[in-house]
């Protein structure tokens, strides 16, 4: 059995962080993760001005030319939200963290060739292919079972410390339900995008983001940004209700109020967000990024999660290096300022239609 100092499970945002921080400290880590690199992952791919400090801060520089968007920047001051009242007015995705602004250019990505940089940039050692299916945790460490891409034979890896960094929908905080006591999900919202070749926005603004809150087509945001030569529409909505009709729906009111002109599409992605309570995991097994709830206002994500990963790295780090057993109390020591910026952002949030 291959054996390592801490095994993630993910290799988002937040899996790479937590893997950055304990290599750092001259770990062994494996991160394994169920998909093909580079995986995508349903998203608007905006880098916020705090991701960006933390990408410098965490990894040392600015991601590769290759990484972005032609389109690269979009200006904060040109994220706009539309009603057919008011037209025009500000909207904001990024708040102030400890009386701290960010940047207000932020950066447009392609999420597949970002995180798999993050990857390669935290020095750990991957397997991809390999689907987390089971784990057994005792005082000595953990053994986790993954069933890897084209094999029958589960495979089996030792570590001092798992993390789930496995997301939203994760398999490691559901398999420590079945341990200890995890506070449940809440309700789950749908989130629908449509990639188009982009013909002419008409009337609508260019270069910047729109935001439309309109319950006869969705619950939550409807929005729209342009990526490269591609339109992304973006739908969203509770459990259960038929988004590719309100894609349809959306498409319709763009043409008609804006005169939008969409060519070929290229791709559609989705996924169910559950509303998740914060749990920092227990034991030997630590929960990070959204797996552990850790999302900001109005669905920005991938600041939190590199934040508190590489805090869950460096809480093992310390703990491993001292010969603890306080990972837990570490990291949530060390999470409290961003667990003081989530109330922050749900005190502000303007998501819902
Ligand atoms: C439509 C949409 C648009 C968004 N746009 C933005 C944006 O523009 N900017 C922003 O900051 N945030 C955005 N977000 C939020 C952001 O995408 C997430 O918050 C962020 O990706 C969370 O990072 P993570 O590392 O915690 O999880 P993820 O990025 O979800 O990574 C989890 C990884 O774990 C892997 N995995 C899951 N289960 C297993 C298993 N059992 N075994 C092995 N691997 C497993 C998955 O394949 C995945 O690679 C958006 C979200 C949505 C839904």
């Amino acid at each position: 059995m291959q054996q390592y100092d801490v095994v993630v499970v993910g290799s988002g945002p937040a899996g790479s962080s937590c893997a950055k921080a304990l290599t750092d400290e001259g770990l062994s880590v494996l991160v394994l993760e169920k998909e093909a690199l580079p995986r995508h992952k349903a998203c608007s791919g905006v880098l916020f001005g705090q991701t960006q400090q933390l990408v410098k801060a965490y990894f040392g520089a600015d991601a590769p030319a290759e990484v972005y968007c032609d389109n690269r920047y979009i200006e904060a001051d040109d994220i706009r939200q539309w009603s057919p009242e008011r037209g025009y007015f500000p909207y904001s995705w990024e708040t102030d963290k400890d009386g701290v602004s960010f940047p207000r250019r932020y950066q447009n990505i392609w999420r597949d060739k970002f995180d798999k940089w993050l990857l390669d940039r935290s020095g750990a050692r991957y397997l991809d292919g390999a689907r987390v299916r089971g784990f057994e945790a005792g005082d000595g460490g953990v053994t986790v079972q993954a069933r890897l891409a084209g094999s029958d034979e589960p495979a089996v890896f030792g570590c001092k410390y798992l993390v789930g960094a496995d997301g939203n929908a994760s398999t490691v905080r559901r398999l420590l339900s079945a341990r200890t006591e995890v506070p449940a999900a809440g309700g789950k919202l749908a989130s629908f995008q449509s990639y188009y070749r982009l013909e002419s926005l008409g009337t609508l603004k260019k270069e910047g983001w729109t935001v439309f809150l309109m319950k006869e087509i969705g619950d939550f945001i409807l929005c729209v940004h342009q990526k490269g030569d591609q339109l992304v529409l973006h739908v969203g909505g509770k459990d259960g209700r038929d988004l590719r009709g309100s894609m349809g729906k959306f498409k319709e009111f763009l043409e008609g109020e804006f005169g939008v002109r969409l060519g070929a599409h290229w791709r559609d992605e989705g996924c169910m967000l559950q509303l998740l309570p914060i749990f920092l995991g227990e034991g030997r097994v630590l929960v990070t990024g959204e797996a552990a709830g850790f999302i900001y206002l109005n669905c920005e994500g991938i600041s939190a999660a590199m934040d508190s990963g590489y805090r869950c790295g460096k809480s093992i780090a310390q703990t491993l290096q001292t010969g603890g057993n306080s990972a837990k109390d570490l990291y949530a020591q060390g999470c409290r300022d961003i667990l003081q910026h989530l109330e922050k952002c749900l005190s502000q949030m303007h998501f819902f239609a």
